[in-house]
């Protein structure tokens, strides 16, 4: 079995070595997860729902042990990281009210009763990114746990640490050891097999738009289910009517969080044309303020990028001649830092129309309310945004207009686990979250049981 070095990005050294599984290892796990599943969906409602409980609990108790997991693997500043280990724990304790209330309906028919169950569909394969390892891995382990399935989760390649002590504690808190199977692995391997076994009856894939059309593309050959999470270009659009110190002292957070790394990032600020220098002059020491730095220390906001690779590839949307209106500081040294950066080009530039998942964001002026959303449309991608606007209406009108799944008025939240979340476009298909993310996990049975006359 192959190998791979774990590395802490932000001091180059080999954190561990982990094991990758092969792919008659998948097959082994689907089969333990199969047995397992019946196991789970026999129990009584209130009992799976304790069990959630108990992970909960188990995930409460590790929250420092698995923050400082995610600042030493991913890079994450130890502040994030708590707030990511806490977010697990509240969508597992969120989800654990679900066992006992997927209730079905009772339809009214002539001639007897109809009802409908919500029944699990069996093995759900979950495949995450690097971005958010422990957080976005909850999101599909919860919701698929509470409708009654056993889950496989294959981890980023660089960041597998957080979500296989997940995996740990979920059996330490007393769930079946292949309930909830962890598999670091391949993408190619791990994710191609789980994509295509027959026996994984639906995939949660967050990642690239590109792997995400490949896993699509294999699903269909068992019609098999999907909820996809894929890229993001999201704008910041920024009315003149606005309260413009706010929404520039607000900016560098909507897209330096986590380096710039997160599908959400709003990496295209628009600005009106009329208040776009003000906006600037606001702009530039709140991006050089960024504090970018150890993220072990309290203080940090920003820490590194997650390997030398992605740095590389940031670092190609900056070239020597790239139009760079200011940037922030990072520190020299081991690490794979990148300083925030604001770039003013042209409306075609591929800094303004490809992901970058890096700590470079563009600006560009609009005219009207018109050309401000037909600027933040202009994206195959549609996954979050921003209105800055103190107009009513106008807020209204163009949150209607964009096409993106999750927007935020004055503010740049885009994410709770009680809310839906999800992409249009080629950001995505389906939601994940929110109160309804359980009957994604379930087929709807309708049954219909005739009365006899008397
Ligand atoms: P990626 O697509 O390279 O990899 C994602 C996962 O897919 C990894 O676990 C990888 O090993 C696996 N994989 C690779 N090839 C595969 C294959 N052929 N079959 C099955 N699985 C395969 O993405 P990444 O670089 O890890 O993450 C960054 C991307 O994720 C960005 O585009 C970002 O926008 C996106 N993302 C989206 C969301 C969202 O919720 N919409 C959240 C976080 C990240």
């Amino acid at each position: 079995m192959a190998a791979i070095e774990v590395i802490n990005p932000a001091t180059e050294q080999v954190l561990r070595s982990v094991e990758h599984t092969d792919a008659a290892r998948v097959d082994d796990a689907v089969r333990r997860a199969q047995a397992a599943q019946r196991r789970w969906a026999r129990l009584a409602p209130a009992d799976r729902a304790g069990a959630l409980r108990a992970f909960a609990a188990a995930v409460d108790a590790h929250i420092d042990e698995l923050a400082a997991l995610e600042v030493a693997n991913s890079g994450h500043p130890i502040a994030s990281a708590q707030w990511e280990a806490g977010n697990v724990r509240d969508v597992l304790q969120y989800y654990a009210a679900s066992p006992e209330r997927l209730s079905g309906k009772q339809i009214p028919v002539a001639g007897g009763i109809d009802v409908t169950f919500n029944e699990p569909m069996g093995v759900v394969g979950v495949i995450t990114p690097w971005n958010f390892p422990m957080v976005i891995a909850s999101w599909g382990i919860a919701p698929a746990l509470a409708a009654g399935n056993a889950v496989l989760v294959k981890p980023a390649e660089w960041t597998p640490l957080t979500t296989m002590r997940l995996g740990e504690l979920a059996v330490e808190s007393g769930l079946d050891e292949d309930l909830l199977q962890v598999l670091p692995g391949q993408g190619p391997v791990v994710g191609e097999r789980l994509v295509s076994h027959p026996g994984v009856r639906k995939i949660v894939f967050t990642g690239s738009t590109a792997v995400g059309k490949k896993v699509m593309t294999g699903a269909a050959a068992h019609v098999k289910r999907v909820t996809l999470e894929l890229g993001g270009k999201s704008a910041n659009i920024v009315f003149a009517d606005c309260d413009l110190e706010r929404a520039a002292a607000t900016a560098p957070a909507g897209v330096f969080d986590n380096a710039g790394q997160d599908c959400c990032a709003r990496s295209r600020i628009l600005v009106q044309r009329n208040v776009y220098d003000r906006f600037m002059e606001l702009l530039e020491p709140a991006v050089k303020g960024v504090v970018v730095g150890d993220p072990s220390s309290r203080d940090t906001e920003m820490g590194p990028l997650v390997s030398a690779a992605h740095r590389a590839k940031v670092a190609s949307y900056v070239p020597d001649d790239a139009p760079v209106a200011f940037r922030g500081t990072a520190p020299a040294g081991p690490g794979y830092w990148f300083a925030p950066t604001v770039l003013t080009p042209q409306r075609t530039d591929r800094s303004v129309t490809e992901e970058i998942f890096g700590p470079v964001v563009t600006v560009l002026a609009f005219d009207d309310e018109h050309d401000a959303i037909a600027l933040a449309n202009d994206t195959a991608y549609g996954l979050s945004g921003s209105i800055w606007t103190d107009d009513l209406s106008r807020a209204l009108r163009v949150s209607r207009a964009v096409e993106a799944g999750n927007l935020s008025v004055n503010s740049h939240s885009s994410v709770r686990y009680h809310t839906p979340f999800g992409g249009f476009k080629q950001s995505g298909l389906g939601r994940e979250l929110g109160p309804d993310a359980p009957l994604h996990f379930t087929e709807t049975k309708n049954v219909f049981i005739a009365i006899k006359e008397a």
